[in-house]
């Protein structure tokens, strides 16, 4: 699949644009908010939104995402069920974050370790990574040897943990025995900062060592 980086919010929270190159059927992964400048660069792509895909119910990575899905007419999938408490506190983390009020988030299918998600002719599998939240998970392109990795695991960094039902030994538990196997040439898309591949990340991320 193909990707673009559209960097949102006063998180620098890396929201995705990502496609299938043969049918440009794309999916817009984790829209934190600033969904005028979401849609200017769909526009831009030439690329056809199919789905709004959800890593987990933190708001820098949901704040948008009831505004694009209905702005589409598409569906919002993700993440898994066990973060259907932090999506029902939205209203409660924007006020937390000293944000205006957010749009609530009720997702049309939540997602489970062992799922897929169909982009066009790319085949998305889905792995359940808890730790940094209890529902988090990832898109994995097999193919392309492409992860979407949202906040479990970044360039140098993990997710943090001290979130409630926050697990700093759960997340280190997903990323050394679902992520890592996934092998070395894997190059990550993170919720945050620069992409890196897990090969490096497994020689030199201080958390992983
Ligand atoms: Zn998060
Ligand atoms: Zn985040």
């Amino acid at each position: 699949m193909d990707y673009q980086i559209i960097p949102v919010t006063s998180f620098a929270q890396n929201c995705s644009l990502i496609w299938c190159p043969v049918t440009l059927q794309a999916a817009v992964v984790d829209p934190g908010g600033d969904a005028e400048k979401i849609r200017a660069a769909v526009a831009e792509s030439g690329v056809n939104v199919t789905q709004i895909l959800l890593t987990h119910g933190h708001l820098d990575h949901v704040g948008a995402a009831t505004d694009l899905a209905t702005f589409y007419g598409v569906p919002v999938v993700g993440p898994h069920r066990a973060d259907a408490f932090w999506l029902d506190s939205l209203s409660v983390q924007s006020q937390l974050f000293g944000l205006s009020d957010c749009t609530p988030v009720q997702p049309d299918r939540w997602l489970e370790e062992g799922d897929t998600v169909q982009l066009g002719e790319t085949t998305l599998e889905i792995l359940h990574c808890p730790g940094h939240t209890p529902g988090h998970i990832v898109f994995f392109d097999r193919t392309d040897r492409l992860l979407v990795s949202g906040d479990v695991i970044f360039n140098g960094g993990v997710g943090r943990t001290d979130f409630p039902q926050g697990s700093h030994t759960d997340l280190i538990a997903a990323i050394k025995h679902k992520l890592l196997p996934l092998g070395d040439n894997v190059t990550f898309l993170p919720g945050h900062g620069p992409m890196s591949t897990l090969g490096r990340e497994r020689i030199s991320n201080p958390f992983l060592q």
